[in-house]
């Protein structure tokens, strides 16, 4: 069992934490006060080919496997919560389902510029009235002639204002349930299609999420993304990949959290000793970075399984749940070990404490990852 980076990954994760030291970090608080969208850092993304890291070169992409992806996330979610689900929900969501289900004219047109961080991409699943049972959907799509009719509002999604490019998911059929909602290539612009309102959030405050609002929209019957009907079936398949991003997400945050408390630690003094010279808190990193790196491995293991093409919906919700309770418990201690300190914006785990809190929600919550690893135990069907 290899346990090594190839000497590829190891180049990509170097360039991933240089850049994401040297031009996200310096401006992360400041995002985070005025929650203000990163959008030159977005566009460096695209120039390092961030923005297509799992499309293929033919489309604009770098080609990279799920091992690399994973790194590049989790080095930037360390210095950025914020610019981590921005850069991951484009790629994991909204390109990769149409890398996975496009058609060649549907990848040229909108995948190219996804790819090339020309346009970002937003992905609209979760309504205000479904969730978790996200097939329980009210948006529906009825055909007339060569278009559809689209009506309905989609919730929480992010890039949802500043995406240019979004594919949703909408009933076709009400009578098939699950397998009778399908998907669809939106672009701003078209008449009925509206960013709603712009949800103000506990924490990844420099991360864009709104409503999708949907108004009589007329989409033409080429921008069905995948097969009629399919496109909740192959959600479960993008679903699977966005998982594992997040999971690298709970990781790199985790990481920022730890990197910081080691930091405080050796320079606060109390009772004329350094923190890093009491037992009890050398116990309370050693456990925060034993746990961490448990994470990284179950992430790294799912990503790995998807570049070796097995199953790994199962090893991804795994990964999903343990790396973002453990997240939130890194971000806890972090408070924690630096008292006071720790409580304020002035050090980086206050922010930390309130972005990760999202990876135990997002992307199907805790409760529903378990859910998903019961139910290939037990052997149910999903
Ligand atoms: C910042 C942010 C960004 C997001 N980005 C996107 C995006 O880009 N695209 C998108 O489509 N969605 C997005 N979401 C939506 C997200 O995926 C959902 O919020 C999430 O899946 C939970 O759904 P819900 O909010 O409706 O909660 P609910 O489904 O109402 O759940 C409420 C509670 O009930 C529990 N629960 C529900 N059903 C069960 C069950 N069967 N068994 C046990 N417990 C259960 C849940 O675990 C939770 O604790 C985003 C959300 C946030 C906050």
């Amino acid at each position: 069992m290899a346990f090594e980076l190839t000497p590829e990954q190891r180049q990509i994760r170097k360039v991933a934490r240089e850049f994401a030291e040297g031009e996200v970090a310096p401006v992360a608080a400041k995002h985070d006060e005025t929650c203000e969208f990163p959008a030159a850092i977005v566009q460096k993304l695209g120039e390092l080919g961030f923005m297509g890291v799992l499309v293929p070169p033919q489309y604009g992409g770098a080609g990279l496997d799920y091992v690399s992806y994973a790194l590049i996330v989790e080095e930037l979610s360390r210095s950025d919560g914020s610019v981590g689900i921005t850069m991951w929900a484009h790629n994991s969501l909204c390109a990769n389902h149409i890398n996975l289900f496009g058609t060649k004219a549907q990848k040229e047109k909108y995948l190219v510029p996804l790819a090339r961080g020309e346009a970002i991409g937003a992905w609209g699943l979760t309504e205000p009235g479904s969730g978790s049972d996200a097939a329980g959907m009210k948006s529906a799509a009825v055909r007339e002639g060569r278009q559809f009719v689209l009506n309905g509002t989609k919730a929480f999604i992010t890039n949802g204002s500043v995406g240019r490019i979004a594919v949703v998911m909408a009933i076709t059929e009400p009578a098939l349930g699950s397998k009778g909602i399908s998907a669809f290539i939106l672009e701003r612009g078209m008449p009925g299609f509206s960013p709603g309102q712009r949800y103000r959030k506990l924490g990844l405050h420099a991360s864009d999420t709104s409503e999708l609002v949907f108004d009589g929209v007329r989409v033409p019957e080429e921008n069905l993304l995948g097969e009629l009907h399919m496109g909740f079936v192959n959600s479960l398949q993008v679903l699977e990949g966005g998982r594992i991003a997040m999971a690298a997400m709970a990781v790199g945050l985790a990481q920022g959290a730890l990197d910081a408390t080691v930091a405080y630690m050796k320079q606060r003094t109390a009772f004329g000793k350094t923190l890093a010279e009491f037992n009890g808190l050398q116990g309370m990193v050693a456990e925060m970075a034993t746990e961490i790196e448990a994470a990284r491995l179950l992430t790294l293991r799912a990503a790995y399984l998807k570049d070796q093409g097995k199953p790994a919906r199962q090893a991804a919700s795994m990964a999903k749940v343990f790396a973002s309770e453990v997240g939130m418990r890194a971000a806890t201690r972090a408070v924690q070990l630096h008292g006071g300190a720790g409580y304020v914006t002035e050090f980086p785990v206050e922010r930390i404490f309130r972005d990760v809190k999202l990876c135990e929600i997002g992307e199907g919550t805790s409760e529903v990852q378990r859910i998903v690893i019961a139910r290939e135990l037990l052997g149910f069907r999903a």
